[in-house]
């Protein structure tokens, strides 16, 4: 499986691969027109944009509305994993599966739902294919060339310091920006790679529920799929090799995640060993040893969620000077590649792959490119959202990396079991965790637990980025009863906290002399 079989599918007509309805064909029409003209290339570019994901159209949409002269490659379809095969789909399913959860659960409101209830899942499947190619129109080839841009459909191989072949075509540069994106990994377990498994890629393009799916890899894309499919009605197995389900979050925010899929009737398989796969004719066959148990199962889909390998290959980086690793381009603090004219950005260099990191670093390679910017990508403060039920969100250091840093650190936790529209809403499992600087207010770092953790989330980073403290957290009203109350309370601990047997007997003593 490569990263080339949505388009692929999309351009060659195979409607067994891909849904080939007028969503799909609208999708085409905005990132990769099929009678697209390439223009002819100017005698020098101020910027070289490669690969038209979130980091590039950023880049090249900055640049150009700056003034500069800019040329855009995308080899696949404009808009890259996010808008096609990444964010925008899932969480349009995800949405969908929140609300089959909702009819599920609708009994414990009082709400009587009549039994027999079920998820039309080809009816999701096209709610998603109509919104995907809504929100394509924004990262349309056309939308580039009225900003400016000269936009290149086609693949592009560095073939000089400072030269880039597209097709027949060499775009000339001052400066040039790899944008390359990931894909999905290929895990070597035995017998995966003779049996059709679904990544990514093509998860998005199915037109049947999976009666029975096992996902392999419990990471933030596991997680979030597997949930939604056991929501929609599959029968699913999660198979997780470490200890727990994701593995770089808080542990007490995966278990509580961990507790709601088994609510939601997943099979949590962790600690998998030996994991084999092989293809009888009734399905997918799966063995494989977790916590001393041995599971022999047969599924109909299996979806590879285990890790993304930077896009590298093609693109000639030893004509251009630029050094990679196994994890991607490498580059300095300033985004610079080992080739000066050369800059990177989004997953082919961060360890963070997320749409709004790719985001930000756009923006610094446009400063840092062009107006000799010295921005450091050590500088973003950079938060990151599970959008699974409940979302785990996250910024900043944990107590283990502050302690690590030799940082003192002061953690304060609000169980959201406390704040009045959690238990309310009935959600009350979740929490909000904060880091600070022991013996200050000072925010390190933030994990919160919560159905809309990744929106509460903004407010502590917006703090953190502005270097507020907890104290003003707690001075600032929050319309009640809202779950983002647990920030304030937070503030409140923090305040009594700072309340000493010493502060307190002062305080005695004047509302004594005032009475
Ligand atoms: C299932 C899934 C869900 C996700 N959900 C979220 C989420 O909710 N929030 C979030 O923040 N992130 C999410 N992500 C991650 C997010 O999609 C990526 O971090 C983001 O797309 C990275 O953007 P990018 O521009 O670096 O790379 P990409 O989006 O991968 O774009 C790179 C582009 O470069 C093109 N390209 C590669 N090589 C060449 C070449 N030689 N010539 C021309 N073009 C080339 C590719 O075709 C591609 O279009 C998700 C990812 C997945 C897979």
């Amino acid at each position: 499986m490569n990263e080339s079989v949505f388009l692929a599918s999309l351009l060659d007509e195979m409607p067994e691969v891909v849904p080939l309805d007028d969503h799909n064909r609208a999708l085409v029409a905005h990132v990769h027109p099929t009678d697209w003209q390439n223009p002819p290339p100017r005698a020098r570019y101020n910027l070289v944009v490669i690969g038209g994901g979130t980091a590039g159209l950023v880049t090249a949409a900055g640049a150009a509305g700056l003034g500069a002269t800019v040329a855009l490659v995308e080899r696949q379809l404009l808009g890259g994993d996010c808008l096609n095969v990444g964010c925008v789909p899932s969480k349009a399913l995800i949405r969908a599966a929140r609300a089959a959860a909702a009819v599920r659960d609708a009994g414990a409101f009082g709400v009587e739902v009549p039994t027999g209830v079920r998820v039309d899942f080809p009816a999701v499947m096209e709610r998603m294919r109509r919104l995907r190619a809504h929100l394509s129109a924004h990262d349309s080839a056309q939308r580039f060339r009225d900003l400016g841009v000269d936009v290149f459909l086609g693949n592009a191989c560095f073939t000089g310091p400072d030269t880039v072949a597209v097709d027949e075509q060499t775009l000339r540069f001052a400066k040039a920006v790899i944008a390359t994106g990931s894909r999905a990994s290929e895990p070597s377990i035995p017998g995966l790679k003779e049996t059709d498994y679904l990544t990514n890629e093509t998860v998005f393009s199915l037109t049947e529920l999976p009666q029975r799916l096992a996902v392999i890899g419990a990471g933030p894309i596991g997680c979030e799929l597997a949930q939604a499919f056991a929501r929609f009605g599959s029968e699913v197995f999660l198979i997780e090799t470490l200890h727990g389900i994701l593995p770089n979050d808080d542990p007490e925010a995966a278990e509580i995640v961990q507790r709601a899929m088994v609510r939601d009737g997943l099979h949590i398989l962790c600690c998998g060993k030996d994991l084999q796969i092989s293809r009888p004719d009734d399905g997918k066959r799966l063995w494989v040893d977790a916590h001393g148990e041995h599971y022999d199962i047969v599924v109909n889909d299996i979806l590879v969620g285990v890790g993304r390998t930077p896009n590298l290959e093609g693109l000639g980086l030893e004509a251009a000077g630029v050094t990679c690793e196994k994890t991607g381009v490498t580059v300095n603090e300033r985004l610079h590649t080992t080739n000066p004219r050369i800059y990177a950005a989004g997953d082919i260099c961060s360890p963070y792959k997320f749409t709004h990191t790719a985001d930000a670093m756009a923006r610094l390679v446009i400063q840092n490119a062009l107006f000799l910017g010295r921005t450091k990508v050590s500088a973003l403060t950079t938060p990151w959202c599970t959008y699974t039920d409940p979302e785990v969100a996250h910024v900043g250091l944990d107590a283990k990396q502050a302690q690590a840093k030799g940082i003192p650190v002061q953690t304060l936790v609000q169980p959201l079991a406390e704040v009045d529209r959690a238990v309310l809403d009935g959600d009350p499992d979740g929490f909000v965790k904060i880091h600070i600087r022991q013996g200050t207010d000072r925010l390190l770092g933030a994990t919160i637990v919560a159905p809309h953790a990744g929106d509460l989330l903004s407010e502590v980073t917006l703090a953190m980025v502005g270097r507020l403290g907890l104290k003003t957290l707690a001075r600032t009203i929050h319309p009640y009863p809202t779950q983002a109350e647990a920030l304030k309370k937070v503030g409140d601990a923090y305040n009594r906290t700072r309340l000493t047997p010493f502060v307190k007997s002062l305080l005695t003593t004047w509302l004594g002399w005032t009475r």
